[in-house]
């Protein structure tokens, strides 16, 4: 289980590859393993608002 490569979308709520990772937050982190940040969907939903 590689969880550096993962990242927790705050949007989705649940954890996805970096690959998918459209934001990711500097500050804050999900379980202390995983970083938190926001899907590239997520990021699109958002922009189209
Ligand atoms: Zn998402």
């Amino acid at each position: 289980m590689e969880h550096s490569v993962l990242f927790y979308c705050v949007k989705c709520e649940q954890l996805k590859t970096m690959e998918q990772a459209g934001l990711l937050f500097r500050t804050g982190y999900y379980r202390v393993l995983y970083p938190l940040g926001c899907c590239v969907h997520c990021e699109i939903a958002t922009r189209s608002v």
